[in-house]
């Protein structure tokens, strides 16, 4: 039967957090009552996670399927190729390490009944470490500014979706993207709700101080010029400054003589706007990656195997 329902569950080294979700999972599915599926993406886990998903499968084969990457493509492509599974009018994503609680999944549903085609969750209480989440509120600010997107946590997972918004995302055919934004990007009647957040239940953070800078300069170039455009009006800026300063210098130069100090002064300025310069290479450089990454097209992620049930629709 074709569910009405599909769970999304990226997961990468989660050996310890399956089984507990899964039970969690289950049951407030089971309790909804309406047909479902759960969607898992094993994202080149190297420990027994995909061992794991195929017990659970193996459980429950007419509610859970597994999509076995080749290798770790991230989390935002384990919920792209997800996407292109799913069957279920709604679709719900949240995070395998039980920091999204599956209990709050009906709040989400009921919205999507209600007629808003996609759902974001915010968390109250958010439980991650004081960088994580002053970091966060940092990043949030600016995307809030230089982006049309209009979300309060973009960090947080716990969301749920009407069929067509998903086909959308599985047919942008984007590379290194940021899901809840892109949904955002094609949502006519989106709104958000309050969800749980708890510690993650077991294992650490698969997010180091590297990937979340990259994840949002994706997150940035990916969805605005705002970056480049600043360059722009910065360079004006300056090239108006030391037009100024050429023409003081020189009146100077002409009414008091030569001048020899400041020799410093005139260091700091240059390395400022050396740093500016360099700064401002990079930012074309993320937009020329972005252009590479596509006109590349190499396959996105790689599946070596799909775990289901025989497919009869
Ligand atoms: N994840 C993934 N691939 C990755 C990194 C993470 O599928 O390369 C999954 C991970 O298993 C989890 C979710 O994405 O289900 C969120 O990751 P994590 O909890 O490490 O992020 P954080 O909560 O620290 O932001
Ligand atoms: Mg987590």
């Amino acid at each position: 039967m074709r569910p009405y329902l599909s769970a999304v569950v990226p997961v990468y080294n989660e050996e310890d957090n399956l089984k507990p979700l899964f039970a969690r999972l289950t049951k407030v599915l089971d309790e909804i009552g309406k047909p479902y599926e759960i969607v898992f993406t094993n994202d080149g886990s190297r420990d027994r996670s995909g061992h794991v998903l195929r017990e659970l499968y193996a459980q429950r084969p007419e509610n859970v399927r597994v999509i076995d990457f080749n290798g770790n493509f991230g989390q935002h492509m384990a919920i792209m190729a997800a996407f292109e599974y799913v069957r279920g009018d709604i679709v719900v994503t949240l995070d395998a390490d039980l920091q999204n609680l599956p209990e709050d999944i009906p709040l989400l549903v009921a919205k999507i009944e209600e007629g808003f085609d996609v759902v974001g969750g915010y968390r109250r209480d958010r439980q991650d470490t004081w960088f994580r989440r002053n970091a966060s509120r940092f990043i949030n600010m600016i995307r809030a500014r230089i982006t049309r997107i209009e979300m309060r946590d973009q960090g947080c997972m716990l969301r749920a979706y009407r069929r067509h918004i998903v086909d959308n995302i599985a047919t942008s055919g984007e590379v290194s993207t940021f899901i809840p934004a892109l949904a955002y990007s094609f949502a006519a009647n989106p709104t958000e709700v309050e969800v749980s957040h708890a510690p993650r239940a077991a294992g650490h953070s698969k997010y180091h101080l590297y990937n979340l800078l990259r994840l949002n300069f994706d997150l940035m170039t990916g969805f605005s010029l705002v970056p480049l455009q600043v360059f722009t009006m910065l360079g004006f800026a300056v090239s108006l400054l030391s037009a100024l300063l050429v023409v003081y210098l020189l009146l100077q130069r002409i009414f008091v003589g030569p001048e020899v100090q400041g020799v410093f002064t005139l260091f700091g300025i240059m390395y400022f706007l050396v740093g500016l310069g360099i700064f401002g290479l990079g930012i074309i450089g993320e937009y020329i990656g972005r252009i590479y990454l596509e006109v590349r097209k190499r396959p996105r992620f790689v599946i070596r195997e799909v775990v289901q049930a025989r497919d009869d629709d």
